[in-house]
Formats: structure tokens, C-alpha cells, sequence
């Protein structure tokens, strides 16, 4: 028989950060409960106190910087928020675009922000445009508050550097004034599936169509999401046709995935560069949306 958890519904933030800090590993935070109950179902997780963050206020807003520069999200905004939200839709429209695509509406109306980046999924969607655009993510326990790049935020496959007794508060996610950008979601099965591979790409673009600075991460490709700055940085001052091809193979040659339900490494490294130029042209043509391969 399985031992039901003690279950907690905190009112505070401090009252949920001293419930983590008093029981550590032995104690979870959920929040809108969709990865928790899969895993739970499934026996990976059984943690003797579950404390809820529902009751917890002030951790859902999304506001702009007053100087535009950034968006901010609060670990308990829920993805279905964030993508409606019209700061978001202005200023990240594809973070929105990309939030279009995970799962279906029924997910996204309770799956959180936080919860999404805490599960550390490497076939999310989310994280491929947060690590491409350098999020920093905020993180709180009872003694006090740090913040981190979303890329060192996120470690190994489902694992983040999270302690057990820190809550993710928010994430910062930069604007790029200038910058256009796409998701590109390649689903090797249903159409609400996680992804088999996923890129977002950004650019930015001189007068004649000259690339002058290109950010891309991709996810399903290693147990992080992939981010090569060395080969970001060769591009400034060529057109797209000229180093677009260059940038996708070093994409692939990079790409170190595994194998599984939704496609073997070998197929994900060969369709990984039809994929990395997709996101790129469109990004370099100004879609600025997430489009599903
Ligand atoms: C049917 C289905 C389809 C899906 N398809 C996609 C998809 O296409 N693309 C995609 O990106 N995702 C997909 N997902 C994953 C979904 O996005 C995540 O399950 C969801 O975002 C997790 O958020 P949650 O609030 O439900 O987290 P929970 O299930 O509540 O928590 C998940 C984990 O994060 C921890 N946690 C939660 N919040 C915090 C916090 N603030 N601080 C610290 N730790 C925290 C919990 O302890 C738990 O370990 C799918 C999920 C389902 C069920």
C-alpha cells in the first residue's frame, strides 16, 4: 500500500520556504501538478510532505521593466497566462508563439512557468527560447535570494540547481530591442506531443539584410538545451544565405541527444539541420512566431 503524503497548503511564501527548509528532500512544491501527478502515478516521486503553492500570492504577475528592457514572470503564472498576456505578446511575441504550441489548452490552463522550468525537461519547449534569449531565473529560500542565467539554472537531463529547500520565484526574460526571432517545434508524433526537436532562433539584422548578431538553442538535442555563442559570434557581417548552412552544421555536429519513443539519435542529428536553417530564416525574414515541423 502506498503511504499518502502529509499535504500543506501554505498561505506565505515564507510559510511555504520553511516547510521546505524544515523537511528538505522529503518535502515537493506543486504547482499546477501536471508533471507531479505523472510522476506520482508512476512511483518516481513519493516525498512524505507535498506543499502546495496555489495559496501563495504575488508569485503569478508578468510586468514590464518600466524602460521595456525585460518582461518578468512569476513562477506561478500559468502558461496559458503568460501566452494571452498582451506585455508578452508585444514585447517576447515568441515566447508567446512558443507557449501556443506546448500540449493543448487544457494543460497549458493549469501547467505553470515555474513548474515547467523546475522539471527540467529536455523536450520543453519554453527553455529553448529562454536559454536563446538569457533568462535569469530567481530562486528563493528561507535565508535569502540568488539569481542565475537560466543555462546554468538548468544542469542535466530533469535536473536543475535548485537545493531542496529553494523555491523558483520568477524568471527575467531580456528583450532584444531590434531583434527578430521563431520557434521552430518538430513533432515526430501526435500534434500535442513534446517535441522531438526544438529551435529558437534570433536575429538581428543591419540595413541590406546583413546578420549582426544571432542567438540559437536548441532542445531535444542533449540533455540541456544547445547553445553554441562561439558560432553565434561568427555571424555578424554575413547575409543569411552565406553562413545560415555553416551555423546548422555546427548545430548537428554539436548535438549529443539520445534515443526514444520520439525519434533515435541518429534521426535527430540528420534532421537537426533542416530545422536549425528553418528557424533562422524565418527568424531572419521577421516572422517572430512558432511554427510546428
Ligand atoms: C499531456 C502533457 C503534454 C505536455 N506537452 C508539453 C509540450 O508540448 N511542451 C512542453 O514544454 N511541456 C509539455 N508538457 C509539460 C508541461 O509543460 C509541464 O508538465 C508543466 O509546465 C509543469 O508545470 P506544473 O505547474 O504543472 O508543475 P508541477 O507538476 O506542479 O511541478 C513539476 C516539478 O517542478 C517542481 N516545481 C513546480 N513549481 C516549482 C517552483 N516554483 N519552484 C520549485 N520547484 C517547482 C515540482 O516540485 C515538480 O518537481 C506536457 C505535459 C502534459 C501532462
Amino acid at each position: 500500500m502506498t503511504t499518502q503524503p502529509v499535504m500543506h497548503r501554505p498561505g506565505s511564501e515564507e510559510e511555504l520556504l520553511a516547510l521546505l527548509a524544515r523537511h528538505g528532500d522529503d518535502a515537493k512544491v506543486v504547482a499546477g501538478g501536471t508533471a507531479f501527478m505523472i510522476l506520482w502515478k508512476a512511483g518516481l516521486l513519493r516525498p512524505g510532505h507535498v506543499a502546495s503553492a496555489s495559496r501563495v500570492p504575488g508569485l503569478s504577475s508578468v510586468h514590464a521593466a518600466a524602460d521595456g528592457t525585460a518582461i518578468t514572470i512569476g513562477a506561478l503564472a500559468r502558461l496559458r497566462d503568460v501566452e494571452r498576456d498582451p506585455q508578452v505578446r508585444r514585447r517576447l511575441p515568441v515566447l508567446a508563439a512558443t507557449l501556443r504550441v506546448v500540449a493543448n489548452v487544457r494543460v497549458r490552463n493549469v501547467a505553470t512557468m515555474g513548474g515547467n522550468m523546475a522539471e527540467a525537461d529536455p523536450t520543453s519547449d519554453p527553455p529553448a527560447v529562454l536559454a536563446a534569449l538569457d533568462a535569469q531565473v530567481e530562486v528563493v529560500r528561507s535565508s535569502g535570494v540568488r539569481r542565475l542565467p537560466y543555462r546554468e539554472f538548468v544542469r542535466d537531463y530533469f535536473e536543475t540547481a535548485l537545493e531542496a529547500d529553494e523555491l523558483v520565484r520568477r524568471v527575467v526574460v531580456p528583450v532584444l530591442p531590434g531583434w527578430t526571432g521563431s520557434y521552430v517545434k518538430f513533432l515526430s508524433r501526435s500534434g500535442e506531443d513534446r517535441t522531438c526537436l526544438g529551435v529558437a532562433a534570433f536575429v538581428a539584422t543591419e540595413d541590406g539584410g546583413v546578420l549582426s548578431g544571432l542567438r540559437v538553442a536548441v532542445t531535444g538535442a542533449g540533455p540541456v538545451p544547445l547553445r553554441l555563442p562561439q558560432v553565434e559570434e561568427q555571424v555578424p557581417g554575413h547575409a543569411p544565405g552565406e553562413c545560415i548552412p555553416d551555423v546548422a552544421a555546427a548545430y548537428a555536429a554539436a548535438a549529443d541527444p539520445v534515443s526514444d519513443v520520439r525519434g533515435s539519435a541518429e534521426y535527430r542529428r540528420q534532421v537537426l539541420p533542416a530545422l536549425v536553417e528553418r528557424a533562422v530564416r524565418r527568424a531572419a525574414a521577421g516572422f517572430d512566431d512558432a511554427v510546428l515541423a
